[in-house]
């Protein structure tokens, strides 16, 4: 407990509850676009049909009928698997926290993108992990450079979000995917692909998994029903290798038993009744839309200095600002301007860049994302 700190940016992020600040800062989804009708009437039916088994202790597993919902999912893409490679979590957060628990003990080394998902980091902290950074160009991670960082630091897994990764939008390319894969199986290393935001393209076409390349049984594919349902159902999943899923499975019983019986079952008849894919399509579009007025918005407003990386899908942009700046300081100035952004810092495992944003597009309506671009340059401009 000693190694883990409060967050101070949490702290000055309380005050972006209040609705005259414009919020870039949470991960949060739009809210207006939850299906909360079709949501509203899987519950109804799912209690109405058996509402008993929906109120009762479940299987650690998963719920049947969603496992195999998944593991259709999964073929669609690009990914062959089993109802029983499924194991559904609490969250795609709860993947990290289990795979934490198998794999590490204390010192034990990770390699991640640098920068990299804060509440990762958090979950393999508490395991007391030590985190190598492995180095990253403009597309992602560097495959090359993992052999030597292997025969150095003997990792017992690379955490990865290779889709429009938090906190930088970036995806990495196919060809770096297919290496990746085959480092793995060639050097014995464990990867951890989490991928909650691959649904969420709105330019450019799909790239498979890490997982599709996966001929060794290495790599550990997490997602969710967080970005394409909502995430207060709190349902995601995990495809792993047999051995791999056991422990993760017995872990999961230590840690929750099972995964809300009722959610699994509101989500199972949300995605097999009505269109759930012509849903995301939906959010897909309003994602774009939203991605693009931000990004016109500064490249019109933001002085010379600062660069940000054009993110084909997701809910996040990444900016890049001149060495000087202090983001944290900034953050300060501009949640007094009412507008808010996270400060790059904490995504950062090993060497902490001072100088990063990130921003959230999902979650502002356009004319909101205008008026917060604007107030944000505004001061960027002065500093
Ligand atoms: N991984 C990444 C990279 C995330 O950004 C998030 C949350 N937004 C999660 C995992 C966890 O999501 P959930 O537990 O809602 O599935």
């Amino acid at each position: 407990m000693q190694q883990l700190r409060p967050s101070t940016i949490r702290e000055i992020l309380k005050v972006t509850a209040q609705p005259e600040v414009i919020s870039f800062a949470g991960g949060l989804p739009a809210p207006e676009l939850f299906p909360v009708e079709a949501v509203s009437r899987a519950a109804q039916a799912v209690l109405a049909d058996g509402g008993s088994n929906a109120l009762q202790y479940s299987e650690s597993e998963g719920y049947g009928p969603l496992r195999e919902w998944i593991a259709t999912e999964m073929a669609r893409r690009g990914v062959r698997a089993s109802a029983q490679d499924v194991l559904v979590t609490t969250g795609s957060q709860q993947v990290l926290d289990l795979a934490g628990k198998a794999f590490l003990d204390p010192g034990d080394v990770v390699l991640t993108e640098n920068p990299t998902y804060l509440a990762a980091i958090q979950a393999f902290q508490a395991m007391e992990a030590r985190f190598v950074p492995v180095p990253t160009d403009a597309i992602g991670l560097v495959p090359e450079e993992i052999p030597a960082l292997i025969a150095q630091h003997r990792p017992k897994f690379l955490y990865t979000i290779p889709n429009f990764q938090n906190p930088t939008g970036v995806t990495l390319p196919a060809d770096r995917r297919e290496k990746l894969a085959r480092i793995a199986a060639e050097h014995g290393l464990t990867i951890l692909e989490d991928d909650p935001y691959g649904q969420l393209r709105y330019r450019g076409s799909d790239v498979p998994p890490v997982k599709h390349w996966d001929t060794a049984g290495r790599v550990l594919y997490a997602s969710t029903f967080s970005k394409i349902i909502a995430p207060g159902l709190r349902t995601g999943w995990v495809v792993a290798p047999h051995e791999v899923f056991l422990k993760l499975l017995m872990l999961k019983q230590a840690s929750d038993l099972h995964t809300s019986s009722f959610d699994q079952r509101v989500a199972h008849v949300y995605l097999t009744s009505g269109d759930p894919m012509a849903h995301v399509a939906k959010i897909r579009a309003a994602y774009g839309e939203r991605f693009g007025v931000m990004d016109a918005a500064l490249r019109e407003e933001m002085p010379k200095g600062f660069s940000w990386t054009h993110p084909e899908g997701g809910m996040f942009l990444w900016i890049t600002g001149p060495k000087e700046l202090d983001a944290l300081a900034l953050l300060e100035k501009a949640v007094q301007r009412k507008v808010a952004f996270v400060p790059g810092r904490d995504f950062f495992p090993g060497d902490a860049g001072r100088n990063y944003l990130r921003l959230n597009f999902s979650n502002s309506t356009p004319e909101r994302i205008r008026e917060g671009v604007h107030r944000l340059a505004a001061l960027c401009r002065e500093r």
